[in-house]
């Protein structure tokens, strides 16, 4: 398990058994945006008692202790354990592509909405769903195109 993580269920005083240790290992082993299916296979693969909705339950505990990120994508839930690095994703929602934001990027916003509404938002995990460069001037291209045709 990495450091950060080790101190971080320290911190928090949360008992960590060995079926909990497994599932986090799992989710860390799957990688970013890693969907339930991901994270079921490693489990059986190490375990085959552990069920389906012991994960699920496990993962929401992990969620709400901010051990790992929950975010929705495309309608289903994904899983990534949260790292030292606070960071964000751009995700194209045309071709999947992922960038990373630096969390001091984010934070401009979060200033500007304290400053404006005196909310003070603490977004430890973004997902910015939307349009790559490249997917946008693909966009414009077909925009082109399709004027081009409309000509007589
Ligand atoms: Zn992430
Ligand atoms: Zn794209």
């Amino acid at each position: 398990m990495n450091p950060y993580l080790e101190e971080r269920i320290r911190e928090l005083g949360f008992r960590i058994t060995p079926q909990r240790q497994l599932i986090l290992e799992a989710v860390a082993e799957a990688g970013e945006k890693a969907r339930i299916e991901d994270i079921m296979e490693r489990v059986q693969a190490k375990s085959s008692a552990i069920s389906q909705a012991t994960v699920y339950r496990t993962l929401e505990i992990f969620g709400a202790h901010n051990l790992i990120h929950v975010n929705v994508l495309d309608g289903q839930r994904v899983y990534e354990v949260a790292g030292e690095n606070v960071h964000h994703h751009m995700i194209c929602q045309s071709c999947w592509s992922d960038e990373k934001i630096p969390h001091k990027v984010v934070n401009e916003f979060v200033d500007n909405v304290q400053v404006k509404y005196g909310f003070l938002a603490q977004p430890h995990h973004l997902f910015l769903l939307g349009l790559c460069k490249h997917c946008q001037e693909e966009e414009d291209k077909k925009q082109i195109s399709k004027e081009e045709e409309k000509r007589p």
